[in-house]
């Protein structure tokens, strides 16, 4: 998957997005597994033409309906701690669609991924540009995510990429024995955080701050 068939492609060499993986390595990023999966998607492709000689930039960009494409390194960041505690046969639930970067990312790694996103109009672009990306084992809705999507669940990994004032209880019923979820926390200052269920327990870490959207209540058609 290059991405050379998509629009806007010729402004992005490989060179270019090659020292964008190196500067993950650089900053920490040690999983061979997550390099090669963002090595593989095409950031250009997920955003607006006027941009995308930014894709391969390590940093968060404005997309359509006042959004953001988060930044390679978060995206590295979230998608490495998922990789550590789950193998590629996990099911993940991912809330924040947004243009569908992470989402690809994963689709990389893990057996299937469900992803909410509340902004139709945003979906359905985002929908269009996975199917032409080719990218069959990812499943969507429009919907508010703070609910989950019981039908699909229990999910091995979950993963928010939206910020939540505080842990979203109804994570524990849809959440497999073992399972693991990735959340930036908090409302002004944020953090992304981990939590890992081990038997009857629920175990929390905090890792570094971050500065996500937060997430909103309800659907916007
Ligand atoms: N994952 C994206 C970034 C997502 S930005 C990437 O790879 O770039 C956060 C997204 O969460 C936005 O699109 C926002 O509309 C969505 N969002 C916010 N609250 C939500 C909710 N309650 N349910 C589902 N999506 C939500």
């Amino acid at each position: 998957m290059n991405g050379s068939h998509i629009k806007g492609s010729g402004m992005t060499s490989q060179r270019t997005r090659e020292r964008m993986i190196e500067r993950l390595g650089d900053k920490g990023i040690r999983d061979l597994r997550v390099l090669q999966a963002i090595r593989s998607v095409p950031r250009h492709c997920f955003l607006d033409e006027a941009l995308s000689h930014r894709a391969y930039e390590d940093v968060s960009l404005p997309i359509a309906f006042n959004q953001t494409i988060s930044q390679p390194y978060i995206v590295a960041r979230m998608t490495e701690l998922l990789c550590t505690a789950l193998d590629g046969n996990a099911k993940i639930l991912e809330i924040g669609t947004g243009c569908g970067y992470q989402t690809a990312v994963l689709a990389q790694l893990f057996r299937h991924i469900y992803s909410i996103e509340r902004i139709g109009e945003l979906l359905q672009r985002t929908q269009e540009r996975l199917n032409t990306l080719k990218i069959m084992n990812v499943t969507t809705k429009c919907a508010d995510g703070r609910y989950g999507w019981v039908q699909h669940g229990p999910f091995d990994g979950v993963i928010i990429t939206a910020a939540a004032p505080i842990f979203p209880d109804w994570l524990l019923k849809q959440l497999a024995p073992e399972g693991v979820v990735i959340l930036p926390e908090g409302e002004k200052t944020q953090n992304l955080c981990v939590y890992k269920r081990k038997g009857g327990e629920l175990l929390r870490a905090e890792l570094e701050p971050v500065n996500f959207v937060p997430l909103l209540e309800g659907v916007q058609r």
